[in-house]
């Protein structure tokens, strides 16, 4: 694919290899815009990400290796940042990056996606948890503080599935992410979970594409082998639907590029 927004390093504590190994992979897949967007310091869950103090570190590390392969390929500096009310930092929402991505990883303090703690979803319904969590994107869209909407579905990766309509679950938070002109990322991490597909789903992408959401991509890695694994597929569903451009950014500024 030919642009790749987010990608973790072992400064998140949870990712392996080095940055250059991600960066040569990339190239290897003929990538041309690259983006690391480790997961941002937060004053919950901090054993899963970087702290306050590794954000100098973890920007002048992807500024260097942006400088390093610069004649190969564009690196770009991004945060993947949680939103959780209470716990969102101006250290963070106004670092000097090329763009934010935001992404819902915590109902009211559950982490969802962490299979320590799955065991919660047998203690609810589960139409409700799907529905909490797509009025959290909502949310967090209609806060204005994020470019990118991160695996805008990952309430899937269990393949807990409900029984109401999805689209229909999820329809206010897609009105809000039109309104808030964000971007929605087509996410191949899916497809290394239980639910083997990708984050959005096609019929979730279809929506959107119905809404004019734009879309960008990304592999989600957290080693390098992971960078592109899938882009097929996803590059493959995402013309299906009929997107022939997807956006990266410089500094908050949002450009488009076809693929
Ligand atoms: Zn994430
Ligand atoms: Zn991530």
């Amino acid at each position: 694919m030919i642009v790749d927004l987010h990608n973790h390093t072992p400064l998140c504590n949870h990712a392996q290899g080095e940055m250059q190994e991600y960066v040569q992979k990339a190239i290897d897949e003929g990538t041309h815009f690259f983006g690391f967007a480790d997961h941002a310091p937060m004053d919950f869950d901090r054993e899963y990400r970087m702290k306050f103090s590794d954000m100098q570190k973890y920007e002048s590390d992807v500024k260097k290796v942006q400088k390093q392969y610069q004649d190969k390929i564009t690196i770009l500096l991004g945060y993947e940042v949680d939103y959780l009310p209470n716990h969102m930092d101006e250290r963070v929402l106004n670092a000097d990056v090329d763009y934010l991505i935001g992404s819902v990883h915590f109902l009211e303090g559950w982490g969802f996606d962490n299979p320590e703690f799955i065991g919660r979803w047998e203690e609810q319904n589960i139409d409700e948890i799907w529905q909490k969590y797509f009025d959290t994107i909502e949310a967090m869209a209609k806060t204005g503080y994020f470019d990118i909407v991160g695996h805008l579905d990952l309430i899937k990766i269990f393949k807990f599935m409900p029984n109401g309509d999805i689209n229909l679950m999820a329809s206010k938070a897609l009105q809000a992410i039109k309104e808030a002109d964000m971007v929605l990322e087509l996410n191949i991490a899916g497809y290394r979970k239980d639910v083997q597909e990708a984050y959005p789903s096609p019929t979730l992408l279809k929506q959107a594409y119905k809404l004019g959401i734009p879309i960008t991509f990304s592999s989600d890695a957290h080693k390098s082998e992971q960078v592109a694994l899938f882009n097929e597929e996803i590059v493959k569903m995402a013309k299906e639907i009929g997107y022939t451009e997807c956006a990266y950014f410089i500094k908050r500024q949002r450009h488009m590029i076809a693929f």
